[in-house]
């Protein structure tokens, strides 16, 4: 497979959730300095830093949809909780949408990480939670 960028950025081939979630931004056709607008709502800070690792590692501009500034520009492709979608869909602007809701013409969020995973090895890593004992 072909390696766009330099080698030193071999945080994209991991299997975390940013690198996941970088691979479906590639796949959406997100190219180095595209503007992604990030609209994961104060209730979901852990979506939001994936949203921004992965914009990083694509080298997009994320853009924050709850910075309280007006969007100027056309988002390549956004990327919403569920919150963040509801917000988006209000401003009635034509855009990709990947989010963790469903809606028409919605990629959904999970679905685009587990189809980029490494090592889909969800029942297993169930499997052995449900091992450990409880502390
Ligand atoms: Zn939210």
């Amino acid at each position: 497979m072909a390696q766009p960028f330099p080698s030193h950025h071999g945080d994209l081939q991991a299997d975390s959730r940013p690198a996941r979630l970088a691979r479906g931004l590639r796949q959406l056709g997100v190219q180095r300095g595209d503007p992604i607008v990030v609209a994961c709502c104060p209730e979901h800070p852990t979506e939001r830093a994936v949203a921004e690792e992965a914009a990083s590692l694509v080298h997009a501009r994320a853009i924050e949809l709850y910075a309280d500034e007006p969007l100027v520009e056309r988002p390549k492709v956004v990327v919403a909780c569920v919150e963040g979608l509801s917000r988006w869909i209000e401003l009635k602007i034509p855009a990709r949408v990947v989010a963790e809701g469903m809606g028409d013409c919605v990629i959904w969020w999970t679905a685009l990480e587990l189809l980029n995973a490494r090592e889909p090895r969800v029942v297993d890593m169930a499997a052995r939670c449900a091992r450990q004992p409880s502390t």
